[in-house]
């Protein structure tokens, strides 16, 4: 049935709920370029004001879902898991888990963004070691699944190409902090990827969508909501993101961090946010364990006898990278810089957001999708929330081949600390675990 894009305007701004049929024929025709940009724009602003039933959310996740290719993941035997995060600063878990679920016998096929503004992505983290592909057709990439247990692949065109469409009108007109819209977006993505069953890493803090503790809560929620109505069991662990994570910002410097963790180390809250992250997928799958703390002791063990490790090797060979990436030219920046703090203290405060702008900066990220990225560049955290400080010390250390970015980064990475006296109470890296 056809409806008038005006009238559907008009019942969102007076909050009378849409029903499924109203809301496939808006994503159908705007996606087919059949409703202007600014009747979607007014509708998503009322959106922002109104809200959505969680009625309204599932019919609007599946029809971005159904939008495209729904990608068909039966020719990998048992159920398929997926993880996604929210988007955060320093997040190089999903390079640990793929390795980590293999190693433990549970295939994991995901589709992963690129990074664009302050959040970097798997996908440009991966591709940062020389020759290696993220690029497959769908036989291709179901086959390295078969070959090494995973596949980490770039998203492609066709997947929730509505939410694509709908999440860039969003950037333009200040409507992507919505709840309902962000759950929707992201669980398009997944259940179009074809998931079974979905881990959640709803972050939370300075350099996340969600700020307050209670408002992660709702949005994970409500993804989890969704999830349950239409058959995909989904556990979310909402993860502190009051400073990046780990003590690494940019591409290269992620995957040698990464690569820490799966050789049994590595900073302890990155690790301990991946054994969650891994143990809630064990038990999420077919080979759960009887207890948490059997699944526990599972995932430390194939992060510590190096077979994790291994899997990770066995991809970057399998998808044509160069093994001994590490010691490739283009992992050396050229220049490393150290930041001094201004005065003595505790570092109290971080705005992790601004730490990852000063990473795009020094070339790490993107201002724009055509922006290339350098490998190379991106910050050493050397400094932690509640860590001491004096002048005479670095806090962190700029890596960049651009001499130029220096003085800029460096401006908005001590903007984004505050030092004080008083030694801050640190959140723990894992707030709560939602879902189970
Ligand atoms: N990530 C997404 O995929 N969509 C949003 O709306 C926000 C974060």
């Amino acid at each position: 049935m056809a409806y008038r894009m005006y009238d559907l305007i008009e019942m969102k701004k007076h909050n009378i709920p849409l029903n499924e049929d109203e809301i496939r024929w808006m994503v159908g025709e705007y996606t087919a370029g059949r409703i202007p940009d600014y009747q979607i724009s007014a509708f998503l602003m009322a959106v922002w004001f109104q809200g959505l039933s969680d009625e309204e959310t599932s019919f609007l996740t599946m029809a971005m879902a159904e939008s495209g290719e729904m990608m068909d993941l039966s020719a990998i035997p048992g159920t398929k898991l997926d993880k996604h995060s929210s988007g955060g600063i320093g997040d190089k878990t999903t390079l640990i888990l793929g390795p980590v679920m293999s190693a433990l016998g549970i295939p994991t096929a995901k589709m992963s963004g690129r990074g664009l503004g302050f959040t970097g992505g798997t996908v440009d983290k991966l591709e940062s070691i020389p020759g290696l592909r993220s690029e497959f057709s769908l036989d291709e990439f179901l086959q390295v699944v078969k070959d090494v247990g995973f596949v980490e692949a770039s998203q492609t065109k066709n997947l929730a190409p509505a939410d694509k469409l709908l999440y860039a009108l969003r950037d333009v007109t200040a409507t992507v902090d919505s709840i309902p819209l962000i759950a929707s977006s992201i669980m398009s993505k997944k259940i179009a990827a074809g998931a079974d069953r979905i881990v959640l890493d709803v972050k939370c803090g300075s350099g996340a969508f969600m700020q307050e503790l209670s408002s992660a809560k709702q949005l994970a929620e409500t993804m989890i909501r969704i999830g349950e109505s239409v058959g995909r069991k989904t556990v979310a662990v909402i993860s502190d993101m009051n400073q990046p994570l780990g003590r690494a910002v940019g591409n290269a410097i992620e995957v040698e961090e990464a690569l820490e963790v799966l050789s049994g180390g590595g900073e302890e809250r990155l690790r301990e946010l991946v054994i969650r992250l891994a143990v809630e997928m064990l038990q999420l799958s077919d080979k759960a364990k009887a207890t948490e703390e059997e699944a526990r002791e599972e995932v430390i063990r194939v992060l510590t006898d190096g077979s994790a490790k291994e899997r990770f090797f066995r991809y970057v060979e399998r998808t044509g990278g160069n093994t001994d990436f590490q010691n490739s030219p283009s992992w050396k920046a050229a220049y490393q810089e150290p930041v001094y703090p201004k005065e003595a203290g505790y570092l109290y405060f971080c705005n992790a957001s601004e730490v990852g702008l000063a990473a795009v900066i020094l070339g790490a990220g993107r201002d724009k999708k055509e922006d290339v990225i350098d490998p190379a560049a991106g910050i050493r955290i050397l400094k932690k929330l509640g860590d001491p400080v004096t002048p005479e010390e670095p806090i962190a250390i700029l890596l960049t081949n651009k001499k130029d970015s220096i003085p800029a980064a460096k401006e908005k990475l001590l903007a984004a600390y505050s030092i004080s006296q008083e030694k801050p109470e640190v959140r723990p890296v894992v707030e709560e675990v939602l879902g189970k």
